[in-house]
């Protein structure tokens, strides 16, 4: 069985959201179906269980729902990195460029610790933009970002060229052109 290939067909496409032109990849359909969301999780556990791995750091929102199993399983703790504005305690913050306009992504400043080596998790990478914001909060508290993971690449968006540019390996599931 081919896991990648069959999760796909558990993303649903959304045409013309948020906004017109937009095909959207919604992956609540794969994370309802009990099997699935197994599957899915599963792909990321075995992929890291053997490698050291201290922490497990989710981009809001959706990269909470997978990272925080995904940490629980490795028997490793969960970080949020927030979306502007949401966390209590000090903050480092990076600003970064969306379609319009920019947004800013904050996270702890005590969220990890030098040398901490962290898996960066989202659920889809697009320009890369939002993964690059992560990347560059974690390298700025000293941490050592293991690889950036995700669901699903938009290659069409060239998110996957940047961040492996930079570097950082990269590693998605599944793709859609
Ligand atoms: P990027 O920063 O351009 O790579 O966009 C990725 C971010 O936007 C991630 O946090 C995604 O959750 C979100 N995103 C962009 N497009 C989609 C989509 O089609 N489905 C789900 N999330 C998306």
């Amino acid at each position: 069985l081919d896991y990648s290939s069959y999760l796909k067909d558990w993303i649903r496409a959304v045409p013309d959201w948020p906004h017109e032109g937009v095909m959207f990849r919604d992956i609540t359909p794969l994370l309802q179906n009990p099997k699935t969301f197994r599957m899915l999780i599963d792909i990321f556990v075995h992929r890291y269980m053997g490698e050291k791995i201290d922490v497990i750091a989710g981009l809001d929102a959706r990269g909470f729902i997978i990272g925080s199993v995904l940490a629980y399983e490795l028997n490793v703790g969960f970080v949020p990195i927030r979306k502007k504005g949401k966390l209590p305690y000090t903050t480092v913050e990076e600003e970064y460029e969306l379609e319009y306009g920019n947004a800013t992504v904050e996270m702890h400043t005590d969220a990890v610790k030098q040398g901490d080596r962290v898996i960066l998790i989202d659920d889809l990478v697009a320009t890369g933009g939002t993964m690059m914001a992560g990347y560059k909060l974690l390298k700025r508290l000293g941490a050592d970002v293991v690889e950036a993971s995700a669901i699903i690449e938009l290659p069409e968006l060239k998110g996957g060229e940047l961040i492996r540019g930079s570097g950082l390996s990269l590693f998605t599931v599944c793709s859609f052109e």
